[in-house]
């Protein structure tokens, strides 16, 4: 039995919320971003913009600078990440009652495996139709989603990438030749440039081409990629649903320094609110570390910082941090400061194994109470030294790759499927 596989992806969605949480920025190109500008010709980038915004050439990574040339009247807002999760709190809630499948894939994508819980590809087309319905209802009238539906993980996100904003989108065995003969090679899910030009040395310039390519010579010429290549257009499933997300390869922060300075004194307290986040993350998903990588970018060329594996992993907060400050700071920087970045790497679950020598479990206690303070009365309420006098530096942030959990609800249908 074929597979059922939907993908919704929130469109424009930082933006959407804040829209959302302000009827006067409806309708309007808005850039949403890490930190407002404090001079007129201050730096800094958008990092989401709303969908009139992008009407007007706004892109998403674009400097504010830029972005006043090409629509002086663009408004700014500063991201506030709490909102945001809150809002995909409310949306993978509803999502969470249509199948026990939910994959979060980021803060505003999901897959919903919904084999079993209809019968074929309309019904979940339908279940598409009513969650964009509830979502406007139950997490705000503002919000669009795009949803793709197919038999594999695949086809569905390439369906969600192409659907018209706030439309679905089905892709069938039947449709899917038509479906490709309308959009180009580099539109699909993970062919970027790179790729596209590899293929058109073999020939092959659209979808079809490529669906329809020997498999063994793309075997042969491009290796396993070209496999995979070759399967998502032809609906052969390779992933399907995960349960839960796949474990993160690495954990870090980095924060663009809004003053211009190359002094410690300023900088470290920086780093470490960048090491307690990324702490905090890691001990959440109860992950430890076996390496670490402190850089910092500087005004003119390159920057310095470095990368080592350790010999005993990193969990609590002040050991990431004296490991970074050594890499970045044991002696004094060649420039000003443009960034500052952590992060940790070679992640593997946290093991209680007790040291012969060292009293390694209390440390870890007192972290991961440290933790549930901060959870409980808010972030920061209990900090260490090191980060005393960051004030709004280092804000928390929110990447689209991090995702919220889906919250536990048993599914509960609301669409009772029709399987005559
Ligand atoms: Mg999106």
């Amino acid at each position: 039995m074929p597979k059922v596989i939907l993908h919704i992806d929130m469109n424009s969605y930082f933006a959407s919320v804040e829209q959302q949480a302000n009827p006067l920025l409806r309708g309007k190109p808005v850039g949403v971003c890490a930190y407002l500008p404090k001079t007129k010709h201050g730096n800094g980038c958008i990092i989401a913009s709303s969908i009139e915004a992008k009407k007007v050439g706004i892109k998403t990574g674009m400097r504010i600078a830029d972005a006043k040339k090409i629509y002086p009247g663009i408004i700014l807002v500063q991201n506030e990440p709490a909102k945001y999760r809150d809002t995909t709190e409310i949306i993978f809630g509803i999502l969470g009652q249509y199948t026990d499948q939910v994959e979060p894939y980021s803060i505003d994508e999901a897959f919903l495996d919904l084999t079993g819980w209809v019968a074929n590809l309309s019904q979940a087309e339908k279940l598409g139709q009513e969650i964009q319905h509830r979502i406007t209802v139950e997490a705000g009238e503002w919000l669009r989603a795009s949803i793709g539906i197919a038999h594999t993980r695949w086809l569905a996100k390439f369906g969600s990438d192409i659907a018209p904003k706030g439309g679905t989108l089905l892709i069938a065995p039947d449709n899917v030749e038509k479906i490709f003969s309308s959009v180009r090679i580099t539109e699909a899910w993970g062919i970027k440039q790179p790729t596209a030009w590899r293929l058109w040395q073999l020939g092959i310039t659209t979808l079809n081409e490529l669906r329809h390519y020997p498999v063994a010579n793309l075997l042969a010429t491009l290796g396993k990629p070209g496999y995979y290549l070759w399967a998502n257009v032809n609906g052969i499933e390779l992933d399907g649903v995960a349960q839960t997300p796949a474990a993160p390869k690495s954990i870090g922060h980095s924060y663009c320094i809004p003053k211009r300075t190359s002094q410690r004194s300023y900088l470290r307290p920086i780093l470490a609110k960048l090491c307690e986040r990324t702490g905090r993350r890691l001990r959440a998903q109860q992950l430890e570390a076996n390496g670490i990588m402190a850089y910092c970018g500087i005004v003119h060329g390159h920057g310095v910082g470095g990368s080592k594996r350790l010999p005993s992993p990193l969990f609590t907060t002040p050991d990431i941090f004296r490991q970074a400050d050594a890499l970045l700071f044991s002696r004094p920087l060649p420039d000003i400061a443009t960034m500052v970045a952590v992060s940790v790497f070679g992640l593997t679950p946290l093991s209680q194994q007790q040291s012969l020598f060292t009293d390694i479990l209390t440390p870890k206690r007192v972290a991961c109470t440290l933790d549930a303070i901060n959870d409980k009365y808010g972030e920061h309420a209990v900090a260490t030294g090191a980060m005393w006098g960051t004030g709004n530096n280092a804000p928390d942030r929110v990447g689209y790759r991090k995702t919220v959990a889906v919250p536990q609800t048993q599914p509960a249908i609301t669409y009772i499927p029709d399987f005559a």
